[in-house]
């Protein structure tokens, strides 16, 4: 499908470009052959990173793009997409919404902000979402919400467990009170799931905040997190402004939660896949 083919990225020659006195082109370097990163703020070669994009210096998880987890998550070969396709509609004709969609699928290689279908991880058949941080800071519209609606519909026929990467900076503003009538609906097709006896596991993936962590991100029979990520519903400032107190530090971070009972454990990247196999092995796994 060509989605993970390698492109020659690191080193090419721009055909365009002239060089006074030279006979001969000299290669360019792209912007993107070094990464900085946000936390210990050290450059690093984007190779040294890996693909599960790990700082190789203070260990800060990267975000990545939902077809990057896919490639480190599921087993090679078994994604099958499905319920792709399906039109986002403008209801409120949101100034520049159209323009901002056409960019954000040119960005991501996406049609919306989540990718959904089936997979096995770790030899497990799942039904499997990931959202995607970089299409509209993965927001939530009609769109998402239908499809993560129809994927824990498909699952309760199929008998399959359901896994969920999620990311998100709330509902989609654009689309108004249809966005933040999602979460409704989706919250009815995991209970719907759920007393079918099937198994749902969310891992939280920086950032989940907003209508997407007050819904189906906490309604996980169990809730895994990466570390260090940022889960919460309004943001910092809000709350100090609100309450008129300073926060902790690490308030809204994943640890802070796992201390609070809010997340189960926090997973490293590098062995989650591992850990989710475990977990879907464990709640009657179907392979
Ligand atoms: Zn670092």
């Amino acid at each position: 499908m060509g989605l993970f083919d390698k492109k020659d990225k690191y080193f090419r020659i721009n055909p365009n470009r002239s060089f006074k006195g030279e006979s001969t082109p000299k290669p360019e370097v792209p912007d993107e052959l070094f990464a900085k990163c946000p936390a210990c703020k050290h450059l690093i070669y984007q190779k040294d990173l890996g693909l599960a994009k790990i700082c190789p210096t203070c260990s800060y998880n990267f975000r990545i793009s939902a077809l990057e987890r896919l490639a480190i998550t599921a087993d090679e070969g078994t994604f099958e997409e499905l319920f792709s396709g399906i039109e986002t509609r403008d209801p409120l004709r949101f100034p520049k919404y159209q323009e901002k969609l056409a960019q954000a699928r040119e960005k991501t290689g996406l049609d919306e902000a989540v990718l959904t279908g089936l997979a096995s991880i770790e030899g497990q058949k799942t039904a499997l979402a990931i959202m995607d941080a970089n299409f509209i800071m993965a927001s939530m519209g009609t769109v998402v919400g239908e499809k993560i609606t129809r994927l824990f519909e498909l699952a309760t026929k199929e008998k399959l467990p359901v896994v969920i990467f999620t990311a998100s900076g709330g509902a989609r503003m654009q689309e108004g009170i249809m966005s933040l009538m999602q979460m409704a609906k989706i919250s009815a097709a995991v209970k719907r799931h759920s007393e079918a006896g099937l198994f749902y596991l969310t891992v939280l993936t920086d950032p989940t905040t907003g209508g997407v962590t007050a819904s189906f991100a906490m309604e996980g029979d169990i809730i895994l997190a990466e570390p260090q990520t940022l889960v919460g519903f309004a943001g910092r400032r809000v709350i100090e402004t609100t309450v008129k107190q300073d926060l902790p530090e690490d308030f809204q971070k994943a640890e802070f939660l796992l201390e609070h009972g809010f997340v189960d454990k926090i997973v490293k990247r590098t062995v989650l896949p591992q850990v989710i196999g475990k977990l879907l092995a464990f709640h009657g796994g179907v392979s």
